[in-house]
């Protein structure tokens, strides 16, 4: 890719979340992932970007700089040693020509959802992040037809909160996912609860996993997302009173679970169609991160708290059966122990948020020595790994709970890709009718810093969350 000859025509759509725009190169296995603003007026984008950037900068391309290199360092540095090397792609800044991003911001605009349109895509700073596009599998020959299915979900926090600060019984019985669905129904973020648990998801045993994923595939939200050949082709609907098309997803999915011809006469039921595709995605998650798998894994318990979610519509009495924890090595495994550095719980995180705030009142050129904002390097992780257990009233303490918080709320609102494409089918496994046998490759992504001011606001929304969550299903006397 050669930088100076960029051409808009070499790049198509790709899809969006809150903060970044994307779109993938029509040749390469390439994404560039580009920032977006509020686009409400100049006002507003000029104190968004003031937001960005630490106060060295005054010029909003240098300061727009700084935030992508920040995302990068961040990824690099902090996320892929707590994540693990083989999950995280970190991804390089690039210097994009102005016309070139224009170009393509007038391009992109007719594909976008109609949700995502209140903020424009950023076109002052030319600066964008270039990322291998993991909806892909770069190694995958092109002699077996069936192009790479790609799954990505975001699977929010998995455990339930254990915290003693924690001031409402309910948050150790109902996990924030399902609390907030009610939040998001009311506010008409969403018009259907979803009934996925990432309780479920993260349990371990496979019979819950099972009915999470069934869940995600009912009602994807912004949960769920699947790919064929790098192009979408299941997400959440954008007219939101619309199911998802779960029957053009089992005609796509036909293809590749075509084997047990004698059973089935090549015409399988969509159920069973979908139920194998629930376990091939139960296994990737399972694994090592890789098809070559060896051996049983070992299993973890990772949580001091309960299990299982009291929302959760998976059977009680289901329970007990099956084995729980996640193998150490699974993907899973590895985004829960990040998520678990909140071990305090924003009502906990709060005050020492607020510790911080009026050290910085009284010194604030402490800022820099305590990357409040960065740098995100050795330093930084150092900070989050080596904070002391026992609070002894230091900002010390506070400043490393602080940055424990952040990084698990990263941990919180990641994506999984799990891309998988049939393994070439040799006679032999035909014969014997076997399964059929896929190709994989899982990485993270999306792993953002999530700022240190959005403290207070997450303390009010944790509040919000609860308190209607109790109004809204406790019967009135
Ligand atoms: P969120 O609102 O979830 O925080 P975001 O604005 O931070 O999202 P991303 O999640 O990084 O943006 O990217 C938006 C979407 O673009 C993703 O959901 C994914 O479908 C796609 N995407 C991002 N990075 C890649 C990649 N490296 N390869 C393929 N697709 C990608
Ligand atoms: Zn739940
Ligand atoms: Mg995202
Ligand atoms: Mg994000």
């Amino acid at each position: 890719m050669e930088l100076d000859k960029m051409d808009e025509n070499d790049w198509k759509y790709h899809g969006e979340g809150n903060k970044s725009l994307v779109v993938s190169h029509l040749q390469h296995c390439r994404v560039l992932r580009l920032l977006k603003f509020p686009s409400e007026d100049s006002a507003h984008t000029r104190q968004f970007l003031a937001s960005l950037g630490t106060s060295i900068c005054n010029n909003t391309a240098e300061q727009a700089f700084r935030h992508i290199l920040n995302i990068v360092d961040y990824s690099k540095y902090v996320m892929k040693p707590l994540l693990g090397e083989k999950y995280v792609h970190s991804g390089e800044v690039v210097k994009l020509p102005l016309d070139f991003v224009r170009q393509l911001s007038l391009k992109v605009q007719q594909e976008r959802p109609e949700l995502r349109c209140d903020k424009v895509m950023d076109t002052f700073s030319g600066c964008g992040l270039c990322l291998p596009n993991l909806t892909q599998l770069p190694l995958h020959h092109l002699r077996d037809h069936r192009p790479p299915i790609c799954v990505e979900i975001k699977p929010k926090c998995g455990f339930l909160p254990f915290s003693r600060h924690i001031t409402k019984e309910c948050k150790r019985k109902v996990c924030r996912f399902c609390m907030h669905q009610h939040y998001k129904l009311a506010n008409g973020k969403w018009k259907r609860l979803s009934r996925y648990c990432p309780l479920d998801l993260f349990s371990g045993s496979k019979q819950r996993m099972y009915v999470a994923l069934k869940n995600l595939l009912e009602e994807p939200q912004n949960n769920l997302k699947i790919f064929k050949g790098g192009e979408l082709i299941f997400s959440c609907k954008d007219d939101a009173k619309q199911q998802p098309e779960l029957n053009d997803l089992i005609q796509h999915l036909r293809p590749y679970f075509s084997h047990s011809n004698g059973l089935y006469n090549g015409h399988q039921p969509g159920k069973a169609i979908l139920n194998e595709f629930i376990q091939v995605i139960c296994s990737a998650l399972l694994s090592g991160g890789d098809s070559n798998r060896s051996g049983e894994p070992r299993k973890v318990h990772l949580s001091e708290s309960r299990p299982h979610c009291e929302a959760s519509p998976f059977p009680r009495d289901l329970l007990r059966n099956g084995n729980h924890g996640l193998p150490k090595d699974s993907v899973l495994a590895k985004i829960l122990q990040v998520q678990m550095l909140d071990n305090l719980d924003i009502e906990g995180i709060y005050p020492l948020y607020k510790r911080v705030e009026q050290y910085l009142e009284e010194f604030p050129k402490e800022r820099n020595r305590l990357q409040i904002d960065g740098p995100y390097n050795e330093s930084f992780m150092d900070k989050v790994k080596n904070c002391p257990t026992e609070d002894d009233g230091s900002v010390e303490y506070a400043v490393g709970k602080v940055h424990q918080y952040r990084v698990a709320m990263t941990a919180k609102d990641c994506s999984v890709m799990i891309t998988f494409a049939p393994c070439e089918e040799d006679e032999e496994q035909q014969l014997k009718l076997e399964k059929p046998r896929f190709t994989y490759s899982i990485s993270i992504l999306d792993l953002d810093p999530k700022p240190y001011e959005g403290i207070p606001h997450q303390y009010k929304l944790d509040t919000k969350i609860v308190n209607y969550y109790l109004r809204s299903t406790q019967a009135p006397p």
